[in-house]
């Protein structure tokens, strides 16, 4: 069995330069595979080929994301636009790990950190554009999901304003089926466009990416670059602003969104899970959370909001596992009560201990 070296630290003399990857293959015995899987090494930026973007070594993500918690990823890379992209995913040895991110409002980051390198795209990913006349809709896979409800408003296309309350990126929303108020991604995509490991083009009708409830087929690690919507053209953009506002006014007065939060810690129960549980059919994870005594339930700094007790804050410095530990008696104690297992809806990244 082949195992990845990297190139080690000390071959860069400084922060950006890209020094020649020295990284080697060696055989090694299975077992001794299998021990380098469980616990990943730190990558370092001569790891890694020459980009025209930007690399950050130890980079702060946790501190980036909405619950501002958790570890370190061993590189950020910001890749100059779609091509660098493609290019650095065709040259980076497919040992080393690639996580892609939007604005984190939906991932814990375990303290340990992610290991590997952390793609965040930035303004060359986040167009936006419309073909008003019959209401097809390009979009980065940056571009925030309100951009696109106010940019619709706007040109008087109307469908899309439910984006306007979810706090995250267009390629978190794909990878998410992301939603609200009876309306989700799935409804408004014509196709996605991605890259794969490899950095080869690809592109996915809704159909092809198996998306269902808070859910996505596409393999984890396709890269979202944009997307095309349908909307609905001709709608009065006043009427379209006064929507908007009251998305906002709705959550406003019924999510802590003004906290650092992740959003909906679980996903709502299917209708089979709610029968065999004998609860009505449509009951939400925040009810059951509730009458298994989690609102307001705290460990450490992690909270389950008073306000929406499927929301989970940090209400101070909590760690990355007091999120995580908070999330698993909510399940247990949902469980006992009413025999439903919750599903996370809350991805969780890392390792929970720091690197060797
Ligand atoms: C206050 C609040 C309210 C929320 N309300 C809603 C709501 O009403 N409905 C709803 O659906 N969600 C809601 N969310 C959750 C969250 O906003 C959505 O899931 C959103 O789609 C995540 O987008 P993101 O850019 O933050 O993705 P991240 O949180 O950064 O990542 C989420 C997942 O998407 C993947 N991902 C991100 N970008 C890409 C890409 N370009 N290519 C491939 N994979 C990618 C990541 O790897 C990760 O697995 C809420 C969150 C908060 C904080």
């Amino acid at each position: 069995m082949n195992l990845f070296i990297p190139a080690r630290a000390g071959k860069r003399k400084s922060r950006n330069e890209h020094t020649k990857n020295t990284a080697r293959v060696i055989s090694l015995p299975k077992a001794e595979c299998y021990k380098h899987l469980m616990s990943p090494s730190r990558i370092t930026i001569a790891d890694l080929p020459p980009v025209r973007g930007r690399y950050t070594e130890n980079a702060p993500l946790g501190a980036l994301g909405w619950f501002r918690a958790g570890g370190t990823a061993d590189i950020l890379f910001k890749p100059a636009d779609k091509e660098d992209l493609a290019d650095f995913l065709a040259a980076c040895p497919t040992e080393i790990p690639v996580t892609t991110l939007g604005v984190l409002s939906n991932v814990i980051v375990r303290d340990g950190g992610v290991r590997g390198v952390v793609i965040r795209m930035g303004r060359d990913f986040a167009g936006l554009s419309a073909q008003s006349e019959d209401g097809l809709i390009h979009v980065g896979a940056a571009t925030l999901d309100a951009n696109v409800a106010r940019f619709c408003a706007q040109e008087g296309l109307s469908g899309l304003s439910f984006l306007s309350g979810i706090p995250g990126t267009i390629g978190g929303a794909l990878r998410m089926n992301a939603g609200a108020y009876g309306s989700e991604i799935k409804d408004i995509l014509v196709h996605a466009h991605a890259l794969d490991r490899a950095g080869r083009t690809l592109s996915f009708t809704p159909e092809e990416m198996g998306l269902s409830y808070r859910h996505s087929s596409v393999p984890e690690d396709v890269i979202f670059t944009g997307a095309a919507l349908r909307a609905t053209p001709g709608a009065d953009p006043t009427a379209l602003e006064a929507e908007i506002d009251a998305v906002r006014a709705r959550r406003e007065s019924s999510q802590p969104i003004r906290e650092k939060t992740g959003g909906s810690t679980f996903a709502n129960p299917m209708p089979d899970e709610c029968a065999a549980a004998d609860l009505p059919e449509g009951t939400k994870a925040w009810q059951i959370i509730d009458r298994a005594g989690g609102r307001g339930l705290r460990i450490g700094d992690a909270v389950m909001s008073e306000k929406h007790c499927n929301f989970m804050i940090n209400a101070g410095a909590a760690r990355g596992s007091d999120l995580e530990a908070l999330g698993e008696e909510i399940r247990q104690r949902v469980r006992e009560t009413f025999g439903v297992i919750l599903r996370w809806e809350i991805r969780r990244i890392g390792q929970t201990d720091p690197a060797p």
